[in-house]
């Protein structure tokens, strides 16, 4: 469980996520850690991979991880984005999370967050007719 979001936010969350898939190909997670001790980016690459959200078709995951104790957070996309997409790609995203953050508003931080990067993966990789959900909505702790 996370002290961050209760379990009405994380209803929101999922929604936020199914209403951002609705708008692109891409398949976007959260995670919640307590604390991540090392580099926050190399740490969501591992639990990028322990999701196994690399199990998609045009390699378009998002992951949104965020160390609860630590205060970090990170937003990285699996290769087939990184291949379309300028490396400040998630800048404006981050930066929006950022700001609810640090007035304390969690929830809405990730769900704005999520809504805007369905919005930015939009123009690189459109929702496509009888699209999957290939990866799952709901949220995950570690
Ligand atoms: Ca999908
Ligand atoms: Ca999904």
């Amino acid at each position: 469980m996370s002290r961050l979001i209760s379990k009405q936010d994380e209803k929101i969350l999922v929604e936020a996520i199914a209403t951002a898939e609705k708008n692109t190909s891409g398949e976007i997670r959260v995670h919640f850690e307590k604390i991540c001790h090392g580099d926050v980016l190399e740490r969501a690459q591992d639990v990028f991979a322990i999701l196994k959200m690399n199990n998609t078709q045009l390699c378009n995951g998002v992951l949104i991880y965020l160390a609860e104790e630590s205060k970090k957070f990170a937003i990285i996309g699996d290769s087939g984005i990184n291949e379309k997409v300028s490396s400040d790609f998630w800048d404006n995203t981050k930066n929006l999370m950022q700001d609810l953050f640090k007035q304390g508003k969690y929830t809405d931080g990730l769900k704005q967050g999520i809504l805007m990067a369905g919005e930015q993966l939009k123009g690189h990789f459109p929702y496509q007719k009888n699209d999957a959900d290939e990866l799952p909505n709901d949220i995950s702790y570690g």
